[in-house]
């Protein structure tokens, strides 16, 4: 599922091509992707306004039209968008046309979205309140922003009885962490998955912010991570999967004490963990799912 890293990467990817250009069509072949609205409905309160900026909150790409009118698209488990891509391009539910560029007869840039898994969606917001009401009741702090630091953070943990996987992945609280990234900053600060979020001190919580940032901002750096339908909007892949230090990683050696890594279940996903750098905590339930038969 693309976490932060990955939606950033396309969004640095498709911003020059398409920031300050008329979107002329918006075609949606699949009318979930924009519920409640008709996809016809959607293409006619976009189709004609210039997109001011292309931006990104959490794992939402804020599409910032004139007169504030904004579409919100989430990529959820397996969405994507392309720049120009092939006809009969699989798994293609809507498509955007823009402009040409204003001095020539240079190419019309297309994005398309695709989607094997069909659980993307964009969401139409019509002012500036209906768009931070939006953002402000799904979306929690910003982890490469100024304001997550390592009290804020900690703050957010009090009283949270929820394990600190789930807290992380919760993007009320933190937003853009996934279950990678989540996986990756636990094992680097030797925090167990399942300790309750209340329970980190706040040495611990400014630790785990840094921990956030360095893995999300490697994980930038390394264009994403590719595993599953990942791609870039002009089909490069990213490379941060090579990076992974726990994550996937069950039945190896640990990269720090050579324990083996096991995977766990945490905040109803695969969680993989070092037990020995990442002691349980007391008391803990540990799930561990079935191992395929090799
Ligand atoms: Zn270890």
């Amino acid at each position: 599922m693309p976490e932060l890293p990955e939606v950033e990467t396309i969004r640095r990817q498709i911003a020059p091509v398409v920031e300050g250009r008329v979107l002329r069509e918006l075609r949606v072949d699949d009318g979930r992707w924009c519920l409640p609205l008709a996809g016809a409905e959607l293409a006619a309160a976009l189709e004609g306004r210039r997109l001011e900026a292309l931006d990104r909150r959490g794992k939402y790409l804020v599409w910032r039209f004139e007169d504030e009118a904004t579409l919100l698209v989430h990529l959820r488990m397996t969405g994507t968008l392309l720049i120009d891509p092939p006809p009969g391009t699989p798994y293609e539910r809507v498509r955007f046309r823009f402009d040409g560029p204003q001095d020539g007869d240079g190419p019309v840039p297309e994005l398309a979205f695709c989607d094997p898994r069909r659980f993307g969606t964009g969401e139409l917001a019509l002012g500036g309140p209906v768009l931070d009401a939006f953002l402000d009741a799904r979306l929690g702090v910003e982890p490469l922003g100024p304001d997550f630091t390592g009290a804020a953070l900690h703050a957010l943990t009090r009283g949270r009885r929820a394990p600190i996987k789930a807290f992380l992945l919760d993007q009320r609280r933190v937003a853009g962490i996934g279950n990678i990234y989540a996986d990756e900053a636990l094992f680097r600060v030797g925090i167990h998955p399942l300790r309750p979020a209340g329970s980190i001190t706040r040495a611990q919580a400014g630790e785990l912010r840094d921990a956030v940032v360095a893995v999300l901002t490697a994980g930038l750096s390394a264009g994403g991570a590719t595993i599953d339908d990942f791609r870039h909007p002009d089909g490069v892949q990213g490379a941060f999967q090579n990076d992974f230090q726990i994550h996937l990683r069950r039945g190896e050696p640990c990269v720090r004490c050579g324990t083996e890594v096991v995977k766990l279940v945490a905040a109803g996903r695969g969680t993989y963990v070092c037990q020995t750098c990442q002691p349980p905590p007391r008391g803990a339930r540990v799930r561990t799912p079935a191992r395929r038969a090799a």
